[in-house]
């Protein structure tokens, strides 16, 4: 599986403490891994994801690749520039309309020579397929929204590789590790390669979106990735829906509703470590993370790790909220 990938980042990505903010919760030392460094166009967790699909797109001989997201999505900005490396004709589908000016992951997916349709705003699902259609014959290679089937959930099951031996090397033990959850490809990566890897660490996955943009729920998507993964990866494990954790207490407000919440995480980590973390994404999770240290509800002493998945782009569209 492994030299089914597409160099497109800088792995593996930093662990360390933060300092600072394990003398504050002083029961708890905290590490972050650092995957908004994956340089790809600024990073995110997307990087590890596309190594694998832009591989099969090329293996497919794929003249484009379609994918769908917000405007401000991490995803289609770091598939944009994976495209641009790879050299295929990147086209994004975002919801919206167009607007005056561009800003953030919009203003670098335009800048990365992606071809942009705005979608409108009715909730209508869109369809990909048929801009497939439109574009013949013209081959093209349509990855769904976030990335999330089995081949971009690979790109996480060899990040749990990397962590092992980075923790091997640096003498660590890790009890849990937060991220944020949103199309569930990093989940089901990383619970496939806990499994694969044999490595012994809590999930905490803050569940950032209110609805579903799918028809599946977010359970059911990640299960759907799991089971196909097991047969993939000859894991002998049946996974059923209780063995996906999702923790629903930070997701009240609608997606990419920056709140009092997100604002309050953001300036707590770029204040005590000089660390940015996004609105929509990392911001919701590292306010879960945070409130569930204060309440004391893990285990004294445990160590337990913020995997950071990226997403400073977005930052400069919320300028006017800070
Ligand atoms: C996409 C994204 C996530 C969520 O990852 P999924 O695999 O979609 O669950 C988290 N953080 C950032 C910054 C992202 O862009």
């Amino acid at each position: 599986m492994t030299n089914h990938k597409y160099h497109l980042g800088f792995f593996p990505t930093p662990i360390h403490q933060l300092e600072k903010l394990s003398k504050i919760y002083s029961n708890y030392n905290i590490y972050i891994k650092r995957d908004d460094q994956t340089g790809l166009a600024s990073g995110g967790n997307k990087t590890r994801k596309l190594e694998y699909l832009i591989r099969q797109a090329l293996d497919k001989d794929s003249d484009i690749v379609i994918t769908a997201g917000a405007q401000q999505s991490n995803h289609c900005r770091q598939t944009a520039a994976a495209c641009a490396v790879a050299g295929i004709e990147c086209h994004l589908m975002l919801r919206g309309t167009k607007p005056e000016i561009y800003q953030g992951n919009l203003l670098l997916s335009h800048l990365l020579g992606a071809k942009i349709h705005f979608t409108g705003n009715d909730k209508k699902e869109i369809d990909l397929k048929t801009l497939s259609k439109k574009l013949a014959p013209k081959k093209s290679y349509i990855i769904p929204y976030g990335g999330s089937n089995i081949t971009g959930a690979m790109g996480f099951v060899d990040a749990v590789k990397e962590l092992k031996q980075q923790l091997n090397k640096q003498n660590l033990k890790i009890d849990y590790i937060f991220l944020a959850s949103s199309s569930g490809g990093t989940q089901a990566g990383l619970m496939l390669g806990m499994e694969l890897y044999n490595l012994d660490i809590k999930l905490i996955p803050i569940k950032i979106d209110k609805s579903e943009t799918n028809d599946l729920s977010l359970e059911e998507a990640i299960l759907k990735i799991l089971t196909t993964g097991c047969r993939l990866l000859n894991i002998k494990k049946e996974f059923n829906r209780s063995d996906i954790k999702l923790n629903k207490n930070y997701n009240q407000a609608e997606y990419g509703v920056l709140t009092h919440r997100e604002k309050l995480a953001i300036n707590e980590l770029a204040k005590h470590e000089g660390i940015l973390l996004d609105p929509v994404y990392t911001g919701r999770a590292f306010y879960g993370m945070m409130d569930i240290l204060k309440q004391k509800i893990l285990q004294s002493g445990s160590n337990v790790l913020f995997w950071h998945t990226g997403g400073l782009p977005a930052l400069f569209e919320y300028a006017k909220d800070f």
